[in-house]
């Protein structure tokens, strides 16, 4: 907005047109036209001059009609004010400029004071009289208004994307732009529209003795869903308070009370509230970007970002409940009988987490939302590697789902593209790619790979190592066939000790090197005819269900070329381990400084997507070229490979390997204070967000913790926080969340485990 007039003009003008001859001007904020206290005699007053090429006189005229015609006992609004010859607008002779005069409200604004309950109150109250009055008014000019800043179009908003500068911050908007076109967009038509205030933000609102006593800037007002008045409201107000929803929620109630609410308007109340935090923070970044002093425009943006931040951590139903319950709706019901309906089609084998299980329905992030309207702290789930619903992740799989899947046989630009992208990640001979869609099957192919290459069949596998469900998974799978239900060890397995450095029985020396020798020497023992017939040895960098035990320092650098002097190639299994999760190191085997042979990987390579690869040598690729096709259906699918480059992408663009080392290392530190306090935390290990607690009777017998790590695991799900156990002993809780984890969640956890510990 650029208006050229000077104060001595304006002074002329309001002598000439409004007979005010002698006047004190002081200049205001203004967003959209220039503004300016104006002091004649007694009375004060407002100024707003426009420049009608840049703003419409018509909308500026529905605007004056609507203030002449609403009233509200002991509620101020700006009256207009006609010039000497009549008009509510005055046209500045010769000139594009036009003159507005309002009478001046005295009172505190909202964001000069605290919010007390009567405030709120009083708030909700007096926006719900004004909708009252303004349901029954119409304005064709009004109607016909297109207001960026109407909610109705708030997916208009999404190229503004681009203005915010971090990732992490833009993840946020992102997130709440797909969640309004996923659950609002498609029911805007159904509510119902009224002309609403638009901008009741604590610098609109006017208060006097605790209560609402004005509301002024009626310039954003639009014919459009009745809903967005009180969500515009609520978001404005939620804003620097500790607990935002229950003074929205009082806020709610207020409104409903004296302008009910309907039942589908409450139910889309979290995410418009989330829209217009958006809007806000937006139009924040445009306006940085375009303009030197954006002060008064970005006035809201730290308080929308910290309200947004605030509102990714509350369940979207449980806010919904609170309003309904205010609101004398019946709250969602939690469907109890899922439970018995899964017991009829699911098989028992499937296990489920918990005494009482968790219904999961929404996830945001490193938080998830289960439907008894709880916020749950994910601190487990490796396989959503950059965070639940990630909206770049998302969108890749969207977007290539509505174009083409089809498969490997034929040429498509994405598979191509991903595998260059995850390719560059590793090291040389390092430079095939085949697709799957599990990590059992990625495993399977990988022992496949190596008999084929080999010409051999023995594989060599750690003590409590696990690699997969396929008949040859479990067969190179301790962890499954070694245990209950399992039939023993096949002949062709040959089984070596997991090089553990806390519970190394009475190995002296350096551990990695001691473990390596014996491991070869039990290879040379167990196979003195067969030693030749080593395919491959195949283990994880740190064994996750062995209880994210980190093999000992050197051993894999001893062992490799054991195996190799043997003829046999070395797997690295990357399926827990990879992408960036260590923190220090984008794989595991890099971790250790070796290069395997080929490398199994799994779950976070999708983000929950269904994906999954083995990288290896071009011979050893070129070796299984043998005449017998290999297809898999959907590995390597367009979708597939879209969805994976998004995950790379992501990983890079919010540096969350950066992240993992950082949060990471706090968390060990967080962790080892604990430990001195608490006898029973016999070990903390691991490395980036792969972390193990082993829980132990004694420091002295390190006899597993089994039951403690049971009543740790149960009660920090009471918190509201998800975590897990492992090891052959039961009692090592596995920590590996999502690689977004921070500060705050790890404070949050280590408060609770705390005081779990205590009891
Ligand atoms: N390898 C490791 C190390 C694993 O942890 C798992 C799964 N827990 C697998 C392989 C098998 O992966 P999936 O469940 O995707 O088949």
């Amino acid at each position: 907005m650029h208006i050229s007039i000077t104060e001595a003009e304006i002074k002329a003008h309001l002598q000439h047109y409004y007979n005010m001859p002698v006047v004190q001007l002081n200049q205001m904020d203004g967003y959209d036209s220039l503004n300016y206290k104006v002091k004649f005699q007694d009375q004060k007053y407002v100024l707003k001059i426009y420049n009608s090429k840049q703003h419409h006189e018509a909308d500026v005229a529905a605007e004056n009609e609507i203030l002449t015609e609403v009233n509200i006992d002991g509620i101020e609004f700006p009256k207009p004010v006609k010039s000497i010859s009549g008009q509510w607008l005055q046209r500045i002779k010769g000139s594009d400029i036009y003159f507005r005069l309002l009478t001046f409200l005295e009172g505190t604004f909202l964001g000069e004071i605290e919010h007390s309950d009567e405030l709120i109150d009083s708030l909700g109250t007096m926006l719900g009289r004004l909708d009252h009055e303004l349901a029954k008014l119409t304005s064709p000019v009004l109607q016909g208004r297109v207001l960026a800043w109407d909610l109705g179009r708030f997916l208009d908003n999404t190229p503004l994307l681009s203005f915010i500068k971090s990732p992490t911050d833009a993840k946020l908007v992102a997130y709440f732009i797909q969640q309004f076109k996923l659950e609002v967009q498609p029911k805007l038509p159904s509510l119902r529209a009224s002309i609403i205030h638009n901008d009741a933000n604590e610098w609109n609102v006017l208060s006097k003795d605790d209560q609402v006593s004005g509301l002024i800037d009626f310039g954003d007002m639009i014919y459009t869903k009745v809903v967005f008045e009180i969500a515009i409201c609520a978001a404005y107000l939620g804003m620097q308070k500790e607990d935002p929803l229950s003074a929205i929620t009082r806020l709610v109630a207020a409104y409903h009370k004296t302008f009910p609410l309907e039942e589908k308007e409450i139910e889309l109340l979290y995410y418009c509230i989330a829209a217009r935090l958006c809007t806000s923070v937006l139009n924040s970044a445009k306006e940085k970007e375009h303009r030197a002093d954006a002060s008064y425009i970005t006035i809201s943006e730290k308080g929308a970002w910290h309200l947004l931040r605030q509102w990714i951590q509350i369940n979207p139903e449980h806010a919904t409940n609170e309003w309904k319950k205010e609101c004398d709706f019946a709250t969602a019901n939690t469907n109890c009988d899922l439970m018995t309906r899964r017991e009829k089609v699911i098989p028992k084998v499937f296990s489920l987490s918990y005494r009482e299980p968790i219904h999961m329905t929404k996830a945001a992030f490193q938080y998830m939302y289960d439907a008894a309207g709880n916020t749950i702290l994910d601190a487990y789930n490796n396989i959503i590697q950059v965070g639940h619903a990630h909206p770049t992740v998302v969108a890749a799989g969207q977007d290539a789902m509505a174009k083409l899947n089809t498969n490997t046989r034929y040429l498509y630009e994405s598979l191509v593209t991903y595998s260059e992208q995850l390719l560059a990640h590793f090291p040389a001979p390092l430079s095939k790619v085949f697709f799957v869609n599990s990590g059992s099957a990625a495993s399977d192919l990988a022992i496949r790979l190596a008999r084929t290459y080999t010409g051999r069949n023995k594989i060599a596998v750690l003590q409590h190592g696990y690699h997969g469900n396929t008949q040859l998974g479990i067969d190179i799978s301790h962890y499954k066939y070694g245990h209950k239900g399992g039939k023993g060890k096949h002949p062709d397995i040959i089984e070596l000790a997991l090089p553990d450095t806390y519970r190394h029985g009475d190995r002296n020396g350096d551990l990695g090197a001691v473990y390596a020798k014996e491991a070869a020497a039990h290879l040379t023992k167990v196979a003195s005819s067969s030693s030749r017939d080593l395919a491959a040895f195949i283990c994880e960098p740190i064994v996750g269900c062995g209880g994210q035990v980190p093999l000992a320092p050197g051993y894999l650098q001893a062992l490799y070329p054991e195996i190799r002097s043997r003829g046999g190639l070395c797997i690295s299994d990357e399926v827990q381990v990879g992408f960036g999760r260590l923190g220090t190191h984008f794989w595991g085997f890099e971790y250790h400084g070796v290069t395997p042979d080929i490398v199994v990987l799994g779950k976070p390579i999708g983000n929950g997507h269904p994906m999954a690869a083995v990288v290896t040598t071009e011979a050893i690729a070129d070796s299984f070229n043998n005449g017998m096709e290999f297809f898999s259906s959907f590995g390597g699918n367009p979708v597939s490979s879209a969805v994976g480059k998004a995950v790379l992408d992501v990983l890079e663009s919010e540096s969350l390997q950066t992240n993992a080392l950082e949060t990471g290392d706090y968390l060990k530190r967080k962790l080892h204070e604990l430990m001195s306090v608490h006898e029973c935390i016999g070990d903390v290990r691991g490395e980036g967000l792969f972390i193990g607690i082993d829980l132990v009777t004694s420091r002295i017998s390190k006899e597993p913790d089994a039951k403690m790590a049971k009543k740790v695991v149960e009660e920090l799900k009471m918190a509201h926080i998800l975590t897990s156990i492992d090891g052959p002993g039961h009692n090592v809780i596995k920590i590996k969340p999502p690689l977004c984890f921070n500060r705050e969640n790890v404070d949050h956890l280590r408060h609770h485990l705390d005081k779990i510990l205590f009891c």
